[in-house]
C-alpha cells in the first residue's frame, strides 16, 4: 500500500523521463499523454532536455574561452526557448526560464574566476530546473493540475559534490512532510539528478542519476512502481545500438538488472535498483516514443532465469597494475592498497592477483557529474610509496550477465570459443553467479559484444 491515499486507497507510480524523451515540445507532449493515461502516476521525475547537461558540463571546464562560454549558453537557451515558444501560454514559464538562464550565466562567469565544486554542481543542476518548469506547463496545457516542485526540499544528500550520497532516512522524512501533502490535488513534476546537502547547497548524484532519483523518491513514497521512460522499449539482450538483433526482455529479476546496470547497460543508472530492492518496488522500463510496444518489468521474482540473459559493455575502463616484491608471502599489502583507494573514495571494481602483482579496474561510472575521472596525481603518488604502479587505459569491460553462470558447465568453453580472435586482458569469473567479465581493448569492444550476442542469443 502506498503512502499516498488521496482520500481513497490507490497505488502510486513514480514516472521518470530521460533526456531524449524531453528533447523538444513534441517529445514532452508524448510523455504528458503517457502520464495522463494513468491517474496513479502522481510524481514525475525529469532529466534535463537532451544535450543540455553536456553543454553545462562543458561550461564547468577549465579555461573556457569567453566566446565559447557565450555560445554554450546560447545553445542551451535555444533548446529551452524552442520548447517554451511551442506552449500555448509561454508567459507563464518565461520568467522562470529567464531566471534560470541568468543563473547559468552568473555561475559560469564565477567559475571562470574561481573553480569550485559547489558552484559546478549548482550549474549542472540548471538543466533539470528548465525541463521541470517546462514539463509541468505542458501538463497544465493539457488541462491537468500540475506544478514543478524543487526536489532539493526533500532529496537530502551528503556534501560530496559531483557524486553525492543520498541520505535515505532524511529523504523519507522530508518527503512525507513536504511532498506527500501536495499529491492529492495535483501531479508533481520534479528534478532528477540533483539534491541538496544539509546547508542547502545544491549537489548532484553523478551522470545519468535521474533514474536513481526516481527510485529514491519511489522508496520514500512507498510507491507501487517506478517507470523509467526512455528511448528504447525496455532492457534488451544487449545495447541495440551495438547489436541491432538485440531483443527486449519482458521480465527480469532485480539481481540481473542490477548486474546489467553495474556492468554498463546505460538504460539504468547502476544505483537505481537499490531503493527498489529495499522496498520491493517493481520497475518498468519502456519507450516514451512507442509506449504501445510495452517494455521490461524488473521484479523481485521472475519465472524465467536463463543462464544467458544479456551482454553488456562498459567503456573507458582504467586498469591499475600494482607490483611489489614485498607482496611475496607478506600480509597486509592488499589491505594497505584498499585503504589508500578508500581514502580517495574509489571502490575497487574487478581484481585479480598473482604472487607479486595485483590488477584492478577502476570504473569511470564512478566519476563525478563533471566527468572528472578517478585517478588523481595524489592517489598515484600515495600508491607509488608502497608499490610500482602501471596504468593502462583504452579498455572496455564486456560482461555476460545471467544466472548460475559459475555453476553451469560449458559456459567458459562457449564464451572463450567466441573470444578466440581477441586478446583478453583480464577475466573475472566465479565471484558472482550472475556474471562473467572480460577486459578487452576498447577498439574491439563492439566486435566482441556482437560476436558474443550472436553466439548466445541469435
Ligand atoms: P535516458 O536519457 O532516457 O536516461 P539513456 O541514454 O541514459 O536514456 O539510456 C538509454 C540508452 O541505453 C539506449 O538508447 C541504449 O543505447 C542504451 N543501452 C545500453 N545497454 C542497453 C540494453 N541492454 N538495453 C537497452 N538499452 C541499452
Ligand atoms: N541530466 C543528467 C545527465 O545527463 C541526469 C540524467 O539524465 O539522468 O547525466
Ligand atoms: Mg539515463
Amino acid at each position: 500500500m502506498s503512502a499516498f491515499r488521496g482520500g481513497s486507497v490507490m497505488s502510486l507510480i513514480v514516472a521518470k523521463f530521460g533526456g531524449t524523451s524531453l528533447a523538444d515540445y513534441a517529445a514532452m507532449s508524448r510523455c504528458a499523454d503517457i502520464i495522463l493515461a494513468n491517474p496513479d502516476t502522481r510524481v514525475v521525475v525529469v532529466s534535463a532536455s537532451s544535450g543540455v547537461t553536456n553543454l553545462l558540463v562543458e561550461l564547468t571546464h577549465k579555461n573556457i574561452a569567453e566566446e565559447r562560454r557565450i555560445q554554450l549558453i546560447k545553445q542551451i537557451a535555444h533548446i529551452q526557448f524552442k520548447i517554451l515558444d511551442s506552449l500555448g501560454n509561454p508567459q507563464e514559464v518565461a520568467a522562470r526560464l529567464d531566471s534560470v538562464l541568468s543563473r547559468i550565466s552568473v555561475l559560469s562567469e564565477e567559475l571562470g574566476q574561481n573553480r569550485n565544486k559547489p558552484s559546478m554542481d549548482e550549474l549542472l543542476a540548471q538543466g533539470e530546473q528548465c525541463s521541470s518548469a517546462l514539463f509541468a506547463a505542458v501538463l497544465r496545457e493539457k488541462g491537468e493540475a500540475a506544478s514543478a516542485f524543487d526536489v532539493r526540499q526533500v532529496m537530502r544528500t551528503d556534501s560530496h559534490f559531483g557524486r553525492a550520497e543520498p541520505q535515505i532516512e532524511t529523504i523519507s522524512q522530508l518527503t512525507a512532510e513536504f511532498l506527500v501533502p501536495l499529491l492529492s490535488s495535483q501531479r508533481i513534476v520534479t528534478q532528477g539528478f540533483i539534491g541538496a546537502d544539509d546547508t542547502g547547497a545544491t549537489t548532484t548524484l553523478g551522470r545519468g542519476g535521474s533514474d536513481y532519483s526516481a527510485a529514491l523518491l519511489a522508496e520514500a513514497l512507498k510507491a507501487t512502481a517506478v517507470e523509467i521512460w526512455t528511448d528504447v522499449a525496455g532492457i534488451y539482450t544487449t545495447d541495440p545500438r551495438i547489436a541491432p538483433k538485440a531483443s527486449p526482455i519482458a521480465e527480469i529479476s532485480f539481481n540481473e538488472a542490477a548486474e546489467m546496470a553495474t556492468f554498463g547497460a546505460k538504460v539504468l543508472h547502476p544505483a537505481t535498483i537499490l531503493p527498489a530492492v529495499r522496498q520491493k518496488i517493481q520497475v518498468f522500463v519502456g519507450s516514451s516514443r512507442e509506449p504501445e510496444l510495452g517494455g521490461t518489468w524488473i521484479r523481485h521474482q521472475v519465472e524465467d532465469t536463463p543462464v544467458y540473459r544479456a551482454v553488456t559493455v562498459r567503456r573507458d575502463q582504467t586498469l591499475l597494475n600494482l607490483h611489489s616484491l614485498q607482496m611475496l608471502h607478506a600480509q597486509g599489502f592488499l589491505a594497505e592498497t584498499f585503504a589508500t583507494l578508500a581514502r580517495h573514495k574509489i571502490s575497487v571494481d574487478l581484481i585479480t592477483t598473482s604472487e607479486v602483482n595485483v590488477s584492478l579496474t577502476l570504473d569511470k561510472t564512478g566519476s563525478d557529474s563533471g566527468g572528472n575521472g578517478l585517478l588523481s596525481e595524489s592517489l598515484l603518488q600515495e600508491l607509488s610509496q608502497h608499490c610500482h604502479v602501471r596504468v593502462e587505459e583504452g579498455l572496455a569491460l564486456v560482461a555476460i550477465v545471467g544466472n548460475k553462470i559459475a555453476s553451469t558447465p560449458g559456459v567458459c568453453r562457449r564464451v572463450f570459443e567466441v573470444l578466440e580472435p581477441h586478446n583478453v586482458r583480464m577475466i573475472c569469473q566465479g565471484a558472482s553467479p550472475h556474471n562473467l567479465c572480460v577486459l578487452v581493448a576498447e577498439s574491439e569492444a563492439a566486435l566482441v559484444v556482437r560476436a558474443l550476442h550472436q553466439n548466445l542469443f541469435e
